[in-house]
């Protein structure tokens, strides 16, 4: 039996656990399919209070991971498929290991979106990726397009310059919703042009040796269809929350993130916290996503002594 069992690793996870240790519930972190969690592709970390000049993502996590475990955390990589909080203990699966625990914080993060095209998933891997930081390496000297208009696209657009000869951010509107330091730094770089009111429509290209070799763009103003020659593309159109196994157990929103009560970390299950990401669709930051890790082991803290 668990005191507490901390279902992600990313900010808000290992600062759950940070708190959790400290306070002697010995909890148990499920490190789930990307450990570190979004932060881990990612580069230059610059808005991280305590690292003046950056950090790099990975490096910032490796350290969080290692705080947590100073204090008697137990970082397991293994991905939780099956929970149950219809009566307590809770119970969750990873295949068919059951645990059980009195608490649980979730703090799964969110996921990148796609395209949804069949030829974009036949090609991820092949060309197209979804992370920059991962894959940027494999691009250079080569022709790239990043596609979205958020800050997300702008920052894999600026960084993906240090390996590519040209940058070409595919967006469907006429103006960036990216913040105006992010739009500034990425269009005043002169290997990034833009193709607005801009659509990929299929890609072209065979899995393996070749990968992509071409996209049909659309014009959304005069509907023509363009085919363009590329060797990558970068998707940067936001994220969905990771909560598939939580459905059936608690209440969500209606884009999939777990609704926690006001000024609190609390679900609709007594005993089950939410912190980071997959609450938060608001500020979505490294730093927020602590502070709700913070909050939720202090609130499983105090659940646990009133029970
Ligand atoms: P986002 O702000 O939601 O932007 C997503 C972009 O993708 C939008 O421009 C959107 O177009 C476009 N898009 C969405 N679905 C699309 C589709 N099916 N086809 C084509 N385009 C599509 O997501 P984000 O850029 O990932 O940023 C998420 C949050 O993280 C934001 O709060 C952002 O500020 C933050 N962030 C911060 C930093 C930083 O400060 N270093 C870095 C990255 C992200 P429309 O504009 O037309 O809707």
């Amino acid at each position: 039996m668990n005191k507490v069992i901390i279902i992600g690793s990313g900010p808000a996870g290992l600062t759950a656990a940070i708190y959790a240790g400290r306070a002697n519930m010995s909890p148990l972190v499920f490190e789930g399919i990307q450990p570190g969690g979004q932060l881990t592709i990612t580069t230059d970390v610059e808005n991280y209070p305590g690292f003046p000049g950056g950090i790099l993502g990975p490096e910032l996590m490796d350290k969080f991971r290692k705080q947590a475990q100073e204090f008697g955390a137990t970082t397991l990589f293994e991905n939780v498929d099956r929970v149950d909080f219809s009566a307590r203990p809770f119970k969750i699966y990873v295949s068919e290991k059951e645990y059980k625990t009195e608490s649980i914080i979730i703090s799964t993060g969110a996921s990148a979106k796609l395209l949804g095209l069949e030829s974009e998933t036949k090609l991820m891997g092949f060309g197209v990726s979804a992370c920059a930081t991962c894959d940027g390496f494999f691009f250079k000297e080569k022709d790239i397009l990043v596609v979205g208009g958020g800050d997300s696209a702008m920052e894999e657009a600026t960084y993906l310059t240090k390996f590519a000869s040209s940058v070409t951010i595919v967006h469907r509107r006429d103006e960036f919703r990216a913040s105006k330091i992010m739009q500034e730094r990425a269009l005043g770089n002169p290997k990034i042009s833009v193709m607005w009111n801009s659509e990929i429509v299929e890609m072209h290209g065979s899995p393996g040796e070749r990968g992509l070799e071409s996209v049909d763009i659309k014009n959304l103003l005069s509907g023509d269809i363009a085919n363009q020659a590329t060797d990558g593309v970068f998707m940067a159109i936001g994220h969905n929350p990771n909560s598939s196994i939580f459905k059936d157990q608690l209440d969500l929103n209606d884009a999939g993130y777990i609704i926690t009560k006001a000024d609190s970390t609390s679900t609709s299950v007594e005993g089950v916290f939410a912190a980071g990401d997959i609450q938060d669709f608001t500020y979505k930051q490294a730093v927020t996503a602590a502070g709700t890790g913070c909050m939720a082991a202090i609130e499983a803290e105090r659940y646990l002594e009133g029970h």
